[in-house]
């Protein structure tokens, strides 16, 4: 995306902007979703994904770049760039485990059903947050076999 088209977009955003008291950019407009929105010629952009994109270098036409919440924020709507971070696919969870996003449960080394946190066996959400690789193909399981796949 152009960073003209950007700055365009950000103008909006600013027009509708709500600061909360933690910090949180939200928008004063209904958004039907978890995200907040602007529509700009019929076209929907995500207020958190052009954010990271104006601000922190994020590709937005990149699908495996994403546009993370920081866990101090951890709010869907919020689009203020100093409570996000890009992440993507393929840096994955190393990263996150580098900069320290993990702390607040580093000292955990076993998820909630028992698994130990093992390098295979854990990776890094969105939020920074470790999970089971084990119980994740387990939901995932599940969830077929409910849906009846
Ligand atoms: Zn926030
Ligand atoms: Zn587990």
């Amino acid at each position: 995306m152009e960073k003209e088209f950007l700055a365009i977009i950000i103008k909006e955003l600013e027009f509708w902007k709500v600061v909360k008291s933690n910090g949180c950019w939200e928008l004063k407009l209904r958004t039907d979703g978890k995200y907040s929105c602007v529509q700009i010629k019929r076209i929907k952009y995500r207020a958190h994904r052009i954010a990271a994109a104006y601000y922190l270098g994020l590709n937005y036409d990149d699908e495996n770049e994403y546009a993370c919440h920081k866990n101090e924020c951890n709010n869907p709507k919020c689009w203020n760039p100093e409570h996000l971070y890009v992440g993507n696919a393929t840096t994955n969870s190393l990263d996150a485990l580098n900069l320290g996003r993990t702390n607040w449960n580093a000292e955990k080394t076993h998820c909630k059903n028992g698994h130990e946190f093992t390098k295979q066996n854990t990776y890094i959400g969105c939020h920074g947050e470790r999970n089971c690789r084990i119980c994740k193909s387990n939901w995932d399981k599940a969830y077929r076999k409910r849906k009846g796949l």
